[in-house]
């Protein structure tokens, strides 16, 4: 063998091993035997990845499981308990907070500092988070978990590229501020300077998080957010990695209630509780504007997440009826089943995303090629 197909085959180790974690993390407790199935790989070279996965901590063996087809029962793998975690900060108007979120999308160590962040500078909204963050790296490392990454969800768009992110939100007030930056530093302060750190949009994120996105083929269109509303196109499970956070200021009702990015009666504004106090009336105006973006997708599902998870039965009602008015079957228009936790479960596991997709540079701490 010369040393280029040695490479290669090395490789191709590295990209298996990432392969079968998935079906690890994603699987509910699989066994060797299912993971060869679902991946075609031959059940030794299974069994030789999970032994480099459970050596590495990212695996745990619990046991036999009920009796497969031929009568013996296969032992069961899930991530391991003691496993990398994702940290998951959030920033919205009215506070920052944070939690932990383990391989298996289990989140943990709940923190909300409840502060008015609308209007303050993004200096201000970091220096609210600095404690936050404290907070989980303490309690990550009294669990003796090692942090995989940090993942900070803000309710707006975000644009560039890691070191200059920039995040624009007409509801906390800001114009392409660098948040990122800025909590990278207080992330310095705390020691954490080499965890890796990421901007993300936490409309994205939630509809990343969302559990059922249905079988392969499946068009899912996520409505979430807290501060910003966003529409997310999740298409076989996959989103583009954005929400489009504009949807928020599209005019729900002409001449409405003042909108902090200068026009009146956004959606954003206008489905607000304390805006508009009737359900029924805020879910009318939602399914009038989601119209026109599920018209032209006929999507197999509408998801109701963020601050619409929790609105109320007479509110999906409400969404329902209009969207069916233009063509969407009852049927497809559900409400999210994680709610408003469901943007911090998804930056959790986009922090942990790296992990997964290249369990070898985890374990080995030999960057990608
Ligand atoms: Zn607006």
């Amino acid at each position: 063998m010369d040393a280029s197909s040695r490479i290669a085959a090395g490789d191709l180790r590295r990209h298996h091993l990432g392969l079968v974690l998935g079906e690890v993390v994603h699987g509910s407790a699989i066994s060797r035997a299912g993971i060869a199935a679902a991946t075609g790989l031959t059940r030794s070279t299974v069994s030789g990845l999970i032994a480099e996965l459970l050596a590495g901590g990212l695996v745990r063996d619990i046991g036999a499981g009920p009796g497969g087809t031929s009568g013996r029962p296969g032992r069961r793998l899930v991530p391991d308990p003691a496993g990398p975690v994702g940290i998951a900060l959030q920033i919205e108007e009215d506070g920052v907070g944070g939690c932990l979120v383990d391989l298996a999308g289990r989140a943990g160590a709940r923190r909300w500092h409840p502060a008015a962040i609308t209007g303050t500078p993004p200096q201000r909204a970091a220096r609210a988070l600095a404690p936050v963050l404290r907070e989980l790296l303490l309690a990550a490392a009294g669990g003796d978990r090692p942090a995989a990454g940090i993942v900070l969800a803000v309710p707006g768009v975000v644009s560039g590229s890691a070191a200059t992110t920039a995040v624009t939100s007409p509801a906390l007030g800001w114009d392409a501020a660098a948040i990122g930056t800025l909590v990278a530093a207080e992330a310095e302060q705390l020691g954490a300077g080499g965890i890796a750190l990421a901007v993300r949009c936490g409309a994205a994120l939630a509809a990343e998080a969302e559990p059922d996105t249905g079988p392969p083929g499946t068009t899912t269109v996520h409505i979430g957010g807290r501060s910003e509303i966003g529409v997310t196109l999740v298409r076989d499970r996959r989103s583009q990695g954005r929400a489009a956070t504009r949807f928020g200021h599209l005019v729900a009702r002409p001449g409405g209630t003042a909108c902090p990015c200068g026009r009146r009666g956004c959606l954003a504004v206008e489905t607000r509780p304390g805006v508009q106090p009737d359900p029924r009336r805020s879910g009318r105006l939602l399914g009038r504007v989601l119209a026109g973006f599920t018209a032209p997708t006929d999507p197999d599902r509408v998801v109701l997440g963020g601050r619409f998870a929790a609105a109320g039965p007479a509110f999906v009602a409400a969404v329902t009826a209009e969207l069916h008015r233009h063509g969407i079957p009852a049927d497809r228009v559900v409400p999210s089943v994680l709610g408003t936790d469901a943007a911090l479960r998804g930056a959790g596991r986009a922090a942990l995303a790296p992990v997964i997709a290249d369990p070898w540079a985890w374990i080995t701490g030999d960057p990608a090629p």
